[in-house]
């Protein structure tokens, strides 16, 4: 599924940027959305592809040794622009020198990365998100807490399961296949770590993700 979407992806861009000659405004526009949709198949197809491996106990973690603080700041780095997009600020906060744990970068920075894109998602232009990094007893413990539409209380348990969106204002317009966060729990579990959720509506939400660090 994947490899011949790419190739659409491939000839769109090679379209777009004029190797194919050049196009008139109204073909560069057709042929930039399609391939943004396309862009979203892949997600779509990325995503699928990440859970059927969860699902099968076919990820294998190569956890090394990490600094977190050095992690997180390059995830939201790699995010500015998409805040900057939302007219949202992000701050990070280090309340503790750098800490040392092991993970798999790989698997690791996606679930970070896919929580803190879940916090702008889910608040609305103008309104911030603040990132924490501590340590607590022998845990670390990254907090993520957005000033976006919140989770109702029933709803908290629902947002972990396969395949599950919540209806908030919203969740319409920012799309998504309810798989995210599905992942993210497994495989912090995999790094023997736990998530955890506090929501007010209309107020925020936020997300600890603890990992303990022995
Ligand atoms: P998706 O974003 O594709 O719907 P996720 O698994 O990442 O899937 O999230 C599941 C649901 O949890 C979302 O549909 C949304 O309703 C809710 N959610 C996740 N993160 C937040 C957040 N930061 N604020 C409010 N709701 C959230």
């Amino acid at each position: 599924m994947r490899t011949p979407a790419t190739g659409v992806k491939q000839f769109l861009g090679m379209l777009i940027e004029g190797y194919g000659g050049a196009l008139t405004d109204t073909q560069k526009k057709f042929a930039e959305t399609a391939y943004e949709s396309n862009e979203r198949q892949l997600n779509i197809v990325n995503d699928l592809l990440k859970v059927a491996q969860v699902d099968a106990g076919k990820v294998i973690l190569t956890k090394e040794k990490v600094d977190l603080e050095a992690l997180v700041q390059d995830v939201l780095e790699e995010q500015k622009t998409k805040f900057t997009e939302r007219q949202q600020q992000v701050t990070y906060n280090n309340t503790t020198k750098s800490i040392m744990a092991f993970v798999d970068v790989r698997h690791f920075r996606m679930a970070i990365d896919n929580i803190i894109d879940n916090a702008s998602k889910y608040t609305e232009p103008g309104k911030n998100v603040s990132v924490t990094l501590s340590r607590e007893g022998g845990s670390a413990i990254i907090s993520i807490e957005d000033q976006g539409v919140g989770i109702a209380s029933d709803d908290i348990e629902r947002i972990f399961t396969k395949f599950t969106r919540v209806d908030n204002p919203l969740s319409v317009s920012v799309g998504g296949s309810g798989i995210g966060l599905y992942w993210c729990k497994k495989i912090v579990e995999l790094h023997n770590g736990s998530i955890s959720v506090t929501s007010v509506i209309g107020k925020g939400t936020t997300f600890i993700i603890a990992i303990p660090l022995k």
